[in-house]
């Protein structure tokens, strides 16, 4: 048989199942019933197990050998011998049992999480994601010994996420943006005229908001005929492959704004993994080469577009047509400053553009020393409350909302944080870039012709997939390296006007 063909039968084999383990993933967060968590467990770990059988088998091993070596195979197919033999490495430096144990835990954790959270009972969580943090340490440990050139067990973790990026590069990156975001809070505070958002705090009933989301959808270009919305209590979105791509937002009848931008924002990753080239579907080609550049898709649309005066120039009619009585006194350039309140608090996932990032580094810096060791699991309430009242002045009532917030330790997802940054930096640059390229950019937006964008993300970032990096992708698009300045200067012209600076 054909070598290629073997291998391609193989890779198929793998993404069928990452699809199906993305399908029982979207399911847990959706619609399973609590009492199946136990048995979800089990079923995820043999998953998982399997997979890790197929990507650490010897004959892929042998083929990827012999197919690395043919050089008639031309660009694409060796970036995808590439892509599989560094996801196979990965799972042959680790022992099965760990692989079981680890996914084990992790749907232990998040059954522990969801239950915790609620009340904000750490004690309840902690032996959970001890024992996450624990199993990840070992699994980068095992990772890291076979293949060295890491320099850290964090950097074994992050370049899970971003490959090639190293703590060491992000951090003159992430201090320089640190430094810069507390001068414009400070000017912020200090000297700036608070937007008015009373016509904000009404009841926006729920059918409302939903009706209102899904028509979001489709103007954007979220193609529903290949995906779907749900809810969840953490929106994510989960391929289960090109042509079925899941979803997920969340409404508050007491606030109008968090649904409108948690679809908006599902959808920038959504419209994402649609995007991907047609002859690359089913292949390790059809993925993003880093979730940087997937959440630069997704705040991409969430902030640059749907936060633009250009944006609810277009949409403010619709949404007082739906919302009459609750937003009889607002008009564009009060709703646009309305959407952009800089207000530092203590949720990440409702946090303004200017202290998002703050949110970001400060679990940046937990995590890291969480897998240093220079922090346990048991001092990290503690910690993360002081940088909280240190970074942002504000102090969580309990670890709820505190460092039981999010959802990534839990799902192990450690060393994931920095891809947000990374995401809104990308996003920066291509959206000057989209500037630059079409002359009456704003103009589209303004009038609602979304596909405009999309088009140009679709030709300069989505169709390459996982051919560039993602910092050549957002190069080649933008024809700069990446930089905070781009977003820095957004900042500071949007923040500007809005504060009235
Ligand atoms: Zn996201």
């Amino acid at each position: 048989m054909d070598r290629w063909k073997a291998f391609e039968a193989r890779v198929r084999e793998i993404k069928d199942l990452d699809g199906i383990l993305g399908l029982m993933t979207w399911d847990e967060e959706t619609y399973a019933p609590k009492a199946g968590r136990g048995p979800r467990g089990r079923h995820n770990a043999t998953l998982e197990a399997i997979r890790h059988e197929r990507l650490a088998a010897p004959e892929l091993g042998a083929l990827i050998e012999v197919l690395r070596e043919d050089k008639s195979l031309g660009s694409d197919k060796a970036t995808m011998i590439e892509r599989i033999q560094r996801r196979r490495l990965r799972e042959v430096a680790v022992p099965q049992a760990l692989v079981r144990r680890l996914a084990e835990a992790r749907s232990a954790a998040l059954a522990a999480w969801q239950d915790a959270k609620r009340v904000g009972d750490f004690q309840a969580f902690r032996p959970y994601l001890q024992n996450v943090f624990e199993l990840t340490r070992a699994r980068a440990e095992a990772i890291g010994a076979a293949g060295g050139r890491y320099t850290s067990l964090y950097d074994v973790l992050l370049d899970e996420y971003e490959p090639g990026m190293t703590a060491a590069r992000l951090e003159p990156l992430l201090s320089c943006l640190k430094e810069a975001l507390v001068d414009l809070l400070e000017a912020i505070r200090s000297r700036g005229t608070p937007p008015d958002r009373s016509f904000l705090m009404g009841r926006f009933p729920d059918a409302s908001q939903w009706a209102l989301t899904l028509r979001l959808l489709a103007d954007l270009g979220f193609d529903t005929e290949r995906g779907r919305q749900d809810r969840s209590a953490h929106p994510f979105t989960n391929a289960v492959s090109e042509h079925d791509v899941r979803i997920t937002t969340r409404i508050f009848d007491d606030n109008a704004l968090s649904a409108i931008f948690w679809t908006i924002h599902e959808a920038g990753h959504g419209m994402y993994e649609q995007g991907f080239d047609e002859k690359d579907h089913g292949l390790a080609l059809a993925e993003a080469p880093s979730m940087g550049i997937h959440e630069s898709q997704s705040r991409l649309w969430e902030n640059q577009v749907a936060r633009s005066r250009a944006f609810w120039t277009h949409y403010l009619p619709l949404l007082k047509e739906t919302f009459p009585d609750q937003l009889r006194g607002a008009d564009v350039e009060s709703f646009y400053r309305a959407v952009n309140v800089v207000k530092p608090g203590l949720l990440r996932v409702e946090a303004d553009e200017v202290t998002y990032n703050l949110h970001i580094l400060l679990r940046f810096e937990l995590e890291r020393a969480l897998v240093g060791g220079q922090l346990s699991v048991a001092d990290l309430p503690a910690a993360w409350n002081e940088r909280m009242k240190r970074n942002l002045g504000v102090s969580p009532p309990n670890d709820g909302v505190g460092c039981m917030q999010d959802i990534h330790w839990a799902q192990g997802a450690i060393g994931y944080f920095p891809s947000y940054t990374l995401g809104n930096l990308y996003a920066a640059q291509l959206m000057a870039a989209f500037e630059r390229a079409q002359p009456d950019a704003w103009g589209t937006i303004e009038r609602g012709q979304f596909g405009v964008l999309l088009g140009w993300l679709r030709t300069n970032v989505h169709r390459s997939g996982y051919r560039q990096t993602a910092e050549e992708t957002v190069a080649a698009a933008s024809g700069e390296a990446l930089a905070v300045e781009p977003f820095l200067r957004y900042l500071r012209a949007k923040f500007s006007h809005v504060y009235r600076l």
